[in-house]
């Protein structure tokens, strides 16, 4: 939402139960009901009260039907629909900023990460830990070639982008208020959770569980997404590639130099046989190859402060419909009564 400076700052969510639980969800209408079944048997047995925040992200099924069954059904349900697919970042964000939660869990909705682990988040978070991530023992139905290319992901980002992501962990975690509430104010529209996630800092840690395959539906991700995943982690976390252009421009500088002395004494020795139409290709292409890749990752960043510089909002809110959970007694105490961003 735009302020008067006209910069999109996080609506301030009302203070809320103890757990807020956010799972975005993008067409997963027949896998909902359970993994709304199994989640809230994980919560009760908490003892502490809680609301889960699910997140429409535009589906094309019958989520959102679904949805709304089980918030008549069930007073701890809140749904936010948005009014289009905006990218699970996106959609994490959006319930993100409707948490009131002193803690967050956020979830994905096919029940690939197991609720069951949920007490494990909540206890490292009692024992004072602000950002409790949930960490992949094994990938279970996942290709080779999903593994092998996650990996090279998670070592280039160690390697370059200057945050250290925790291997194999995805989203799925639980955050504390102040965690979250700093995280909330990075309102780039180029998300990559993941390092946002890292970038916050906090006493962090691990909890290590079983990923299991999808329930139901498919996984969203075609590699050519995943490629773009990557494109915005590295482009969002560091300007190497910018910097690499340099390297690779003085390298061939140091090479022409060399190249071209050689040729200066080759003709001096033995005369000129006008030879090289090779070598002369070779290193036309060479350079019109490595101009145009030097132009295109400036472009991915030009590109980048484009649609930042445009400042919309991250996501509009096409019906909010909140639960009813009870205010935890912390929250009664702060006292930040707010309304929520959408209620109106
Ligand atoms: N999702 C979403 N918007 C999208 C794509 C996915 O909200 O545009 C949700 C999806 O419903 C699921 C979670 O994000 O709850 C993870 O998506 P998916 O299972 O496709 O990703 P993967 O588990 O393969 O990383
Ligand atoms: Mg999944």
């Amino acid at each position: 939402m735009l302020d008067d400076a006209g910069t999109t700052q996080p609506p301030k969510a009302a203070p809320g139960p103890t757990f807020s639980v956010v799972a975005p969800v993008f067409n997963e209408a027949p896998g909902l009901p359970e993994f709304h079944r199994r989640l809230a048997a994980v919560m009760t047995a908490l003892h502490a009260s809680w609301e889960a925040i699910y997140v429409d992200d535009g589906s094309t099924d019958a989520s959102l039907d679904v949805l709304q069954g089980l918030h008549a059904a069930d007073r701890r349900v809140a749904v936010l629909a948005l009014s289009r697919n905006f990218g699970k970042e996106i959609a994490l964000t959006a319930g993100l900023d409707h948490a009131g939660g002193e803690a967050v869990i956020v979830i994905d909705a096919d029940l690939q990460d197991p609720p069951e682990v949920i007490p494990e988040l909540v206890a490292a978070w009692r024992e004072g830990y602000d950002m409790v991530y949930a960490q992949r023992r094994k990938r279970h139905g996942e290709t080779w070639l999903k593994k092998l290319t996650a990996d090279l992901f998670y070592r280039l980002m160690q390697g370059v982008g200057g945050v250290r992501l925790p291997r194999n962990a995805g989203d799925f975690r639980l955050i504390s208020r102040r965690a979250l509430q700093a995280l909330l104010s990075m309102r780039e529209q180029h998300r990559f959770m993941k390092g946002l996630f890292a970038w916050v800092g906090f006493p962090s840690k691990p909890v290590l569980y079983d990923r299991a395959p999808r329930a139901a539906g498919r996984s969203k991700w075609t590699m050519w997404q995943l490629w773009n995943f990557a494109i915005e982690g590295v482009t969002g976390f560091t300007v190497m590639p910018l910097k690499l252009a340099t390297y690779v421009g003085l390298a061939v500088a140091v090479f022409a130099a060399i190249f071209g002395g050689q040729i200066v004494l080759r003709t001096l020795l033995f005369g000129n046989p006008v030879p090289g139409y090779p070598s002369l290709m070779a290193v036309v292409l060479f350079l019109g190859g490595a101009q145009l890749m030097t132009l295109g990752v400036m472009g991915e960043y030009l590109g980048r402060v484009f649609n930042e510089a445009k400042r919309r909002p991250l996501y509009l809110v096409e019906r909010y419909l909140p639960s009813e959970a009870p205010v935890s007694t912390a929250a009664v105490v702060q006292g930040d009564a707010v309304r929520g961003f959408g209620e109106e």
